[in-house]
């Protein structure tokens, strides 16, 4: 039927690795791209490479295959993301915290950061839970960047419940408020519809609560991964196949971790361990490439030195 099998590759695939399509005046994680980079990152990829799902990845293709995917379930996907992706014909794949959709809380970090953005001049520490006893972290003695990564991680190995508590006391103490910023909102369980009910989205699955697995017990790691799935399925209709770690480096997720995605049937598992797909990986344990908010320019040159295939 015309297509020369001689000029097919079996390719790796690059998986990049977006969170949030937004212009955020607070962004201490940099977890935001500005619609328009992302824009420019979808118009190069189509350009030059082969836009695919996770289902897809590994088909032989003339151009190397390229997946996006977005973590996490911030509504930004659905109003920015989408219509962008959708316009440029490049699918995407969300990976969403069931248990954030239609939590108006937001997730614990950036309640952390709207709190730490208003400590009070004269508060020079902060108490947190550890293992049973409080500790006192120091803040301020240089930037407020410093003291979000001090804090985040010391909160980090905490379950997401005592997070949340740590930072209502410390909201109350202080007095000010931990609400998360307005534009750093989580889809509502019809914004996830929409997203699912598009041709261009995939919805994947990032356990019940974001909780960062390495060393929680088996069980609750079990839980918290097919929880999202079935949680998901339900809410969607239709099979949830992909899964990514949160957090993803390789220290945040240990080998039940992956036991325990393998066991709720995930066709996939991302991590964010830099690297190219190959058709020889572990497909649950794909690494992936973490996209910062660069321009057309950079990110070309990143998409050149990401070697692929
Ligand atoms: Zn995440």
């Amino acid at each position: 039927m015309g297509v020369n099998v001689l000029t097919m590759k079996r390719n790796g695939a690059l998986i990049l690795c977006y969170h949030r399509v937004a212009e955020s005046a607070e962004d201490p994680f940099f977890l935001c791209v500005r619609p328009d980079n992302f824009a420019a990152h979808l118009e190069e990829i189509s350009r030059a490479r082969e836009p695919s799902t996770l289902a897809d990845a590994f088909l032989p293709s003339r151009r190397p295959r390229v997946v996006v995917t977005l973590d996490d379930g911030y509504r930004d996907n659905l109003t920015n993301a989408l219509p962008i992706a959708e316009s440029k014909g490049v699918p995407i794949t969300v990976f969403v915290t069931s248990g954030m959709v239609g939590n108006s809380n937001g997730f614990w970090w950036d309640r952390l950061g709207a709190l730490l953005r208003s400590r009070p001049p004269h508060v020079r520490e902060i108490c947190l839970p550890a293992g049973g006893r409080d500790v006192r972290l120091p803040l301020g003695a240089s930037g407020i960047r410093e003291d979000l990564d001090s804090v985040r991680r010391h909160l980090l190995p905490l379950r997401v419940a005592e997070i949340e508590r740590a930072l209502d006391a410390v909201s109350d103490q202080w007095q000010v408020s931990s609400a998360s910023p307005p534009d750093a909102g989580t889809l509502t369980p019809e914004d996830l519809l929409q997203l699912a009910a598009s041709d261009t989205a995939t919805i994947g699955a990032h356990t019940v609560d974001h909780v960062r697995l390495r060393d929680r017990p088996m069980q609750e790691q079990q839980d918290s991964i097919s929880a999202s799935k079935r949680d998901l399925e339900k809410s969607i209709g239709r099979a949830v196949s992909h899964f990514a770690y949160p957090f993803g480096r390789r220290d945040d997720f240990d080998d039940h971790s992956v036991d325990a995605v393998r066991s709720a049937v995930f066709d996939t598992a991302c991590t964010t361990i830099p690297g190219t797909a190959r058709p020889s990986a572990d497909p649950h344990r794909l690494p992936r490439r973490v996209v910062m908010d660069w321009g057309r320019l950079r990110f070309k040159v990143q998409l050149q030195r990401w070697k692929v295939g």
